[in-house]
């Protein structure tokens, strides 16, 4: 019924190859990571666990209107928690479809004064063309994943490893 797309030692390499760049980036700078919730949960303990930075965690929740496999119009369903302005902010998103939830996100921080604002998806959809998204940890084919914090239907976000529903 699914596929192995990634297992739990692909992804664990998949993150801490992004921390190191993440780590030059941001060195000597106060950084906002933001994760989406709740699919990004996960990215986000494993990433910050790499990052020897000054930095403050907060959390957005954006809904969708649709069902989770036919996304419909997003809204704001849970705000940040402290300010972020004169702040750099990154944004985990777990994985970027069609870049609809990145553009929320943008339009959302974009009235806020941050000092910067970077994308940083674990996964992204072999079809997303946008140029928001500055760290991808892999391109995947356009399919349904689960596991690593990413659900169908609320389960599965347990999973260690990533799976293509089918
Ligand atoms: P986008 O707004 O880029 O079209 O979709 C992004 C959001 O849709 C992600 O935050 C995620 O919650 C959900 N999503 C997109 N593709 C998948 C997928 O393959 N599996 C799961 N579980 N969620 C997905
Ligand atoms: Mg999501």
């Amino acid at each position: 019924m699914s596929k192995i797309l990634l297992s739990q030692q692909e992804i664990k390499s998949i993150v801490s190859k992004m921390a190191k760049k993440i780590q030059v980036d941001y060195q000597n700078k106060e950084l906002v990571v933001i994760a989406i919730l709740k699919g990004a949960t996960l990215f986000m303990a494993d990433l910050i666990r790499h990052l020897d930075l000054n930095l403050y965690c907060d959390f957005l929740r954006i809904s969708s209107y649709g069902d989770c496999m036919v996304p419909g119009k997003l809204r704001l369903e849970f705000d940040l928690t402290q300010p972020v302005s004169n702040k750099h902010v990154l944004i985990l998103e777990d994985i970027v479809d069609s870049g609809q939830t990145v553009d929320f996100v943008y339009q959302h921080l974009s009235n806020k004064s941050v000092a910067s604002i970077k994308f940083a998806c674990l996964l992204a959809k072999e079809k997303y063309h946008g140029r928001k998204v500055d760290y991808i940890g892999k391109v995947i084919p356009n399919q349904f994943v689960v596991g690593y914090g990413m659900d169908y239907q609320g389960l599965y976000r347990n999973l260690p490893r990533i799976e293509i529903m089918e």
